[in-house]
């Protein structure tokens, strides 16, 4: 088959990638340079976890995500992921870090709770008083989206 991808963001660039991994002739139109400091994923960094939320199916969905990544990272040599985990600071009661505790508990996906004053030992950057408490996923970090376009294309 022959495929004309229009544009070389992320998702222009992994399109690509898996349609020549399955042997089809691609031309990739991208109208700056690649990695394009202009697309939204031709900023430095971008977050993956797996905190989303209870319903969103992303959680699930990060899985497929995660794997998809380990077969790039084989392709193209090395890893462009920064495994740091991903913490989350609750500053009110139902805001975007309960709901993600919520989820989080609810698919079985491991974390740790901490309270104000472990947290701001563990993360010195983190002031007390300021926040209900913290938890920390082990999953999630950074994906160095320049250096994987770069790779990519
Ligand atoms: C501030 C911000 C923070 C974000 N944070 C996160 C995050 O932490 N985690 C996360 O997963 N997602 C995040 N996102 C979302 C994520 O960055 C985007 O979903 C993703 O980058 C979209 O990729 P894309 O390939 O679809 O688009 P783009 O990266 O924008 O790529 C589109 C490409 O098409 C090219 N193009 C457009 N029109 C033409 C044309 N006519 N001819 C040739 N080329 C063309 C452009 O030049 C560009 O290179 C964030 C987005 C923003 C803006």
């Amino acid at each position: 088959m022959k495929t004309i991808v229009v544009g070389a963001g992320i998702a222009g660039l992994s399109t690509a990638w898996e349609l020549t991994r399955r042997g089809h002739h691609v031309t990739l139109l991208e109208q700056g340079p690649i990695p394009n400091p202009l697309a939204a994923s031709g900023d430095h960094h971008r977050i993956i976890r797996r905190a989303y939320g209870t319903d969103s199916g992303y959680g699930k969905a990060i899985s497929e995500a995660y794997d998809a990544w380990d077969a790039l990272w084989s392709d193209l040599g090395q890893s462009h992921y920064d495994a740091r985990g991903f913490l989350c600071v609750s500053r009110a009661v139902g805001d975007d870090t309960d709901l993600y505790r919520e989820g989080m508990e609810k698919g079985g996906w491991p974390i740790e709770l901490f309270s104000a004053d472990e947290a701001a030992r563990r993360w010195p950057f983190l002031e007390a008083g300021s926040f209900r408490y913290a938890f920390h996923s082990p999953e999630g970090g950074a994906l160095h989206c320049r250096r994987i376009a770069a790779g990519l294309g």
